[in-house]
């Protein structure tokens, strides 16, 4: 299996697993109206650390696979560490050489549609919504 396949299959697998939770009262809500994908997000913060994750996601296929990985990389985190994942995250999908990979897990796989930028845009919704409710910014949308 070649590994563009690989990753597509991946991508595919968390697109699925995708949280589509209902609920009211989000802190950060984000849309994307290039394509349509749509987040609305909140969590518990106890302990220094974001838990607790409610998001209702909805788009396609690269969003929601980004959004999956977002919560599983981000949750029971400190606010320093969802930064440095975010920020890492968007230097990975703008080909920037100096990032650290190893923290950004199975989202690597988002690599593949760094060369398109309104897909960009795709992958990183989810982590523009945790960078902005880890940091209390709901109003600049
Ligand atoms: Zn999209």
């Amino acid at each position: 299996m070649e590994l563009r396949d690989l990753y597509q299959r991946i991508i595919l697998e968390n697109a699925k697993k995708c949280p589509n939770e209902q609920f009211q009262n989000e802190t950060v809500h984000l849309h994307n109206p290039t394509c349509g994908d749509d987040i609305a997000i909140k969590c518990q913060y106890d302990n220094n650390l974001f838990k607790d994750f409610e998001i209702k996601a909805d788009g396609c296929i690269i969003f929601k696979a980004a959004t999956t990985f977002m919560k599983e990389l981000c949750i029971n985190k400190t606010k320093e560490e969802i930064e440095d994942i975010v920020l890492n995250f968007s230097k990975f999908m703008t080909n920037d050489k100096k990032v650290n990979q190893k923290i950004l897990g199975d989202a690597v796989v988002l690599q593949s549609v760094s060369h398109l930028p309104m897909r960009i845009k795709c992958a990183m919704l989810p982590f523009k919504a945790i960078y902005q409710l880890v940091n209390g910014d709901d109003n600049n949308q």
